[in-house]
């Protein structure tokens, strides 16, 4: 009998059952494919190590700027796929030693709920007093006649070469991270965007600015635009015109969004709550059944990696008497385009709409020595949002290379409720980028 068993081996799964395992807790962790998920396999550090290539890449071409001459550049895309497949093989490794460290016990398989503290895998049954549900998600297929012909997130990352031209169906935060990268390497990119705007959930302003820097470097945003139907290399859709257009691609690749794995679980025979959307699950990680918890893209609730990881501690501490709760609203969030974009908090039109009366102040970048240093066009902003009346800070909104490193000193701020005259007492390090917080916090009157 195991004190828990964990289904699936992502950052929620894998991180949790050594969570457990360290509390002295013995943890089984069941994992049907390769260790770390998603996000170490095909997700966050594949996309990275994609986006780290062409930002060099993208730099050299830049470089004159910077008083370096180069001579002859070219990007050599097998060999960014095998640095890759080195980087994510060595985050592998290093998986597997922690939980070997650990004293988790993993078994490869599918695993499967057949009574309420039982996992199948095959024919084998475990026993446990506690079930986290970490199953993660896959690329979402939808209804769109020969999309399930194009790439998708899990195929991209083994191309052999730049494409000439790429169609990217999606413009989300994953979907724009391939745009930048394909666009950097010399690709003519296109995006189609169902919605009005792209990176939906951002602050409107950041949204605008993103837009903007994107489309000045090449990529063409097709916006409200539905797409058809795709028929070889070519894709079908309805501009936001209204008119029926179509476009010519080397590469079609679909990043429409992603589904969450609940089905073939034995969730329907246990009466676990969920719909295809995700498991349900309350702010402590509990499914609707006692004893049955789940955690990370399964639930559908923030498809981020660290969200993962910190809902199954939320669960895991829960299980084992500890009282947690995760705050959605103090949890950042990056996109990891060029600049970047973090965020942690309430954007602008959610306090509109919510009604909570504001203060907000933005600056440049280009405030701080540092980022000028870096940049030889400095487009970054960030903007800070407090409440009227407490100052607390409810909201911080940035884009700019290197703010992906400082969001976390403002989510300490949301977490905590800190007001922006507290938050001006603290000591930034000089010069990094992260002066510009500071000065956007000392805006704020
Ligand atoms: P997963 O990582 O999906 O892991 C679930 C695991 O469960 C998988 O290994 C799967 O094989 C296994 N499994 C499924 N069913 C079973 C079963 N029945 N039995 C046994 N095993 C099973 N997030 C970020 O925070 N930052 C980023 O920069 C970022 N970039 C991304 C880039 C891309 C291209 C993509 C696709 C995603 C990115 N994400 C990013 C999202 C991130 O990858 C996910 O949010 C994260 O992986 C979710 O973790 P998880 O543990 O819930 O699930």
């Amino acid at each position: 009998m195991y004190d828990l068993i964990v289904v699936g081996a992502g950052p929620g799964g894998y991180e949790s059952a050594i969570h457990a395992a360290k509390m002295g807790k013995k943890v089984m962790l069941i994992e049907k494919e390769k260790l770390g998920g998603t996000c170490l396999n095909v997700g966050c550090i594949p996309a990275k190590t994609f986006l780290r290539s062409s930002k060099i890449y993208g730099e050299c071409k830049e470089a004159a700027a910077f008083g370096v001459k180069l001579n002859g550049l070219e990007f050599d895309i097998p060999a960014v796929v095998e640095r890759k497949n080195r980087v994510v093989a060595t985050l592998n490794n290093g998986v597997k030693g922690l939980l070997k460290k650990a004293g988790v016990e993993v078994i490869t398989g599918y695993g499967r709920l057949a009574l309420r503290n039982t996992v199948e895998v095959g024919d084998t049954r475990y026993e446990a007093a506690n079930i986290l549900i970490a199953t993660g998600s896959r690329p979402m297929v939808p209804p769109i006649p020969g999309i399930e012909n194009t790439l998708n997130s899990d195929t991209v990352f083994n191309l052999q070469v730049v494409p000439k031209s790429i169609a990217i169906v999606g413009g989300g935060y994953i979907g724009l991270e391939f745009a930048c990268f394909f666009r950097e390497i010399g690709s003519e990119v296109q995006v189609f965007e169902m919605m009005p705007d792209i990176a939906a959930g951002a602050d409107g302003e950041i949204v605008s600015r993103m837009l903007r820097i994107l489309t000045q470097k090449g990529i063409q945003f097709h916006l409200a635009a539905k797409v058809l139907r795709i028929e070889g290399h070519t894709l079908h859709f309805v501009g936001q015109e209204g008119k029926e257009s179509s476009v010519e691609a080397e590469y079609i690749l679909n990043s429409t969004g992603r589904r969450a794995n609940v089905e073939d679980l034995g969730l329907e025979k246990l009466g676990v709550d969920f719909t295809p959307r995700g498991i349900k699950t309350s702010d402590q990680g509990k499914s609707s059944v006692p004893g049955i918890w789940a955690c990370g893209d399964v639930t559908g609730r923030r498809m981020l990696a660290h969200a993962a990881t910190r809902e199954g501690f939320v669960a895991v501490n829960n299980m084992f008497g500890h009282k947690d709760r995760i705050r959605y609203t103090a949890l950042p969030a990056v996109v990891y385009t060029h600049p970047e974009v973090s965020m942690v908090g309430r954007t602008e039109e959610e306090l509109k709409s919510a009604g909570i009366k504001y203060k907000k102040s933005s600056v440049p970048m280009a405030m701080a020595g540092r980022y000028l240093v870096e940049h030889e066009d400095p487009t970054g902003f960030v903007k800070v949002l407090c409440g009227a009346e407490f100052g607390e800070i409810l909201g911080v909104h940035a884009i700019g290379d290197a703010s992906s490193e400082f969001i976390i000193a403002a989510a300490a701020m949301v977490e905590t409720e800190m007001n922006a005259a507290r938050a001006s007492e603290l000591v930034f390090p000089h010069p990094t980028v992260s002066e510009a917080l500071k000065e956007a916090i000392a805006g704020i009157h």
